[in-house]
């Protein structure tokens, strides 16, 4: 019965944490910060079809800086040529993290509480201790509260 499932998927998130469900950074969509919002770069982030896209700063991947959701882009004219820092650096959206061994449940609390402003994307942070050096926070990819709620009625949600 579909109801079951749900039920089962609801109380397997206690069971499940953040790295099960998340969105490996290599599969991201994200903006370098030194990015020019012309023509090619809006069309860009229009096809990719995703409302809030990851900045992050040099060649680092790991380094997000910023979130820039797509409404954000409704009075930038491509012909501007506006760099994407300033569009960031007027709507300064929060960045949220959680850790790669964080239980669902959890998450999906925090989401609920707000967390990502009212935005429900966190970035997954786990801690790196292999190798010599000290540990370093490392960032693993992104988690959405559609992630979670796939995990409670299984089946991949269709996004249209
Ligand atoms: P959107 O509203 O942008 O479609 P959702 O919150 O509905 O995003 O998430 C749908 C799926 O896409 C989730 O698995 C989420 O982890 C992933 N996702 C969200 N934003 C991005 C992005 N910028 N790049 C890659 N995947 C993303």
């Amino acid at each position: 019965k579909e109801e079951l499932n749900i039920i089962q998927g609801a109380l397997e998130l206690r069971t499940k944490v953040v790295e099960e469900v998340l969105t490996p950074l290599g599969d991201c969509f994200m903006l370098r910060s030194d990015a020019v919002l012309d023509f090619a770069t809006v069309s860009e982030i229009l096809r990719s079809g995703y409302t809030r896209i990851p900045v992050y700063e040099g060649d680092q991947r790991h380094n997000i800086v910023d979130i820039l959701f797509v409404k954000d882009l409704a009075f930038v004219d491509p012909d501007d040529c506006t760099p994407l820092l300033t569009v960031t650096r007027f709507y300064n959206r929060p960045l949220h993290c959680v850790f790669n061994d964080t239980r669902l449940d959890a998450v999906l609390e925090e989401f609920k509480k707000g967390m990502g402003g009212k935005s429900h994307l966190a970035i997954v942070q786990r801690v790196n201790n292999e190798g010599e050096g000290d540990p370093f926070y490392e960032v693993m990819g992104i988690v959405t509260l559609e992630d979670i709620i796939e995990e409670i009625i299984k089946s991949e949600i269709l996004d249209e």
